[in-house]
């Protein structure tokens, strides 16, 4: 979808910003550069849609150089965003989502069509339409300025560092929620940031920049498992546990597969003969499609047994879970924080395919630490 051919940057009298760059972005990609601050990950991006031009080389867009397009229609096609512009505090929250549509000159139809159904992604129902970000919580104001990058329905999306300056926990929310998007709607993202969690948690593949050159453009994985040089190691970080024990990152590589579920209409007589032969003492229950709707434990069934006679009765509906390809990092501060036994892990859609236990993780932790780096993780 995008390739960069020879492509360096020099600003009047000054040595090289982007020095030679060579590489193919695929469309679907999410893609995310990172280096040091100054090293050119802001100028390689604004080449793309033209805001700076290259000094050499040439960069293709579906195949045609971008030097031969109408920069206006070049970017047309392509959505940008950048630090923190932030929602208007005079405009509904539709006029803020659909503020690059309006200006494509959509009718007006079609203009809250789409700010609905972006709204609906983001779990909002439409009457935040009609209503000015300050009645929003901060939270719900970023997931606004999000929907706009996606509002013009534009293929390719520029980001530089669009959750550069919130609190690291609505940072984490946002992170999630937009590559769950992103995945969705299948959009190519050229995305800066210098966090090396955040590129790791959002990339499919990562372009590292060092004084205006490429030194690795690689998936997060293959990046932890084999950094390129010296430099790459000290920017993933020392303390990073992944790194401890690269080839161990993501909860499917250690999630049991098999976890003990139950459907909603077996009774509590038959569940608690489940769990004693299991020896177990919390159930997952899942309807006929598979799909996770809660757990049972013990404690619940104790309480509820003389008013209660079917699963679906006591249900706990509320539980922690992670989707498939979560940091085994992230969950284990999430089972510490908040206490968790065990999580459950999901596909896309809400499907039950493994269940991480303290038990795996602390096996995780130990091997990194005394292990000899060889054997594998058993996913029991
Ligand atoms: P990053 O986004 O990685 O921090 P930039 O792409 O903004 O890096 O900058 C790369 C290099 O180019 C830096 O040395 C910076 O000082 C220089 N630079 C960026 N923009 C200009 C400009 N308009 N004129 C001159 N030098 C610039
Ligand atoms: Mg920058």
């Amino acid at each position: 979808m995008l390739t960069f051919e020879h492509v360096s940057k020099i600003y009047k009298g000054q040595k090289r910003a982007v020095d030679d760059l060579n590489f193919q972005i695929e469309k679907g990609e999410f893609i995310v550069l990172i280096g040091p601050s100054g090293c050119g990950k802001t100028t390689t991006m604004k080449m793309i849609n033209r805001l700076i031009e290259p000094t050499e080389g040439t960069i293709f867009l579906n195949g045609e150089n971008i030097m031969h397009m109408d920069p206006v229609k070049l970017r047309r096609q392509i959505g940008y965003v950048i630090q923190q512009i932030g929602l208007f505090p005079h405009m509904t929250i539709e006029q803020n989502i659909s503020l690059v549509p309006r200006l494509l000159k959509w009718s007006s139809d079609k203009q809250r069509e789409r700010a609905k159904e972006l709204l609906s992604l983001v779990d909002m129902t439409p009457d935040y339409l009609n209503r000015y970000p300050n009645e929003l919580s901060g939270g719900q104001q970023q997931r606004i300025g999000v929907l706009r990058a996606l509002a013009a329905d534009q293929p390719l999306i520029l980001m530089d560092e669009p959750f550069g300056a919130l609190d690291p926990i609505t940072r984490d929310s946002l992170q999630t929620e937009f590559k769950k998007l992103q995945r969705k709607l299948k959009k190519t993202i050229v995305f800066v940031t210098h966090d090396m969690d955040e590129a790791i948690k959002l990339a499919d593949r990562i372009v590292i920049m060092k004084d205006g050159r490429v030194v690795q453009f690689d998936t997060p994985d293959e990046i932890l498992r084999n950094p390129a040089n010296e430099f790459v190691e000290e920017f993933i970080g020392k303390e990073r546990l992944s790194q401890v024990r690269p080839h161990i990152q993501t909860v499917d590589q250690i999630m049991n597969p098999a976890p003990v579920t139950v459907t909603p209409n077996v009774s509590l007589t038959e569940a608690i003969k489940i769990m004693k032969q299991r020896r177990v003492d919390s159930l997952l229950v899942v309807d006929q499609n598979n799909m996770l709707v809660g757990y049972i434990d013990f404690e619940i069934i104790d309480q509820k047994r003389s008013k209660a006679s079917k699963i679906e009765e006591v249900i706990e509906k509320e539980l922690f879970k992670v989707e498939t390809g979560t940091l085994v990092r992230d969950t284990i501060q999430t089972i510490l924080k908040r206490g968790l036994k065990y999580v459950p892990v999901v596909d896309a859609e809400n499907r039950l395919v493994g269940i991480v236990t303290r038990t795996n993780l602390v096996d995780v932790v130990y091997d990194s630490i005394w292990g000899d780096g060889d054997s594998e993780i058993k996913a029991q």
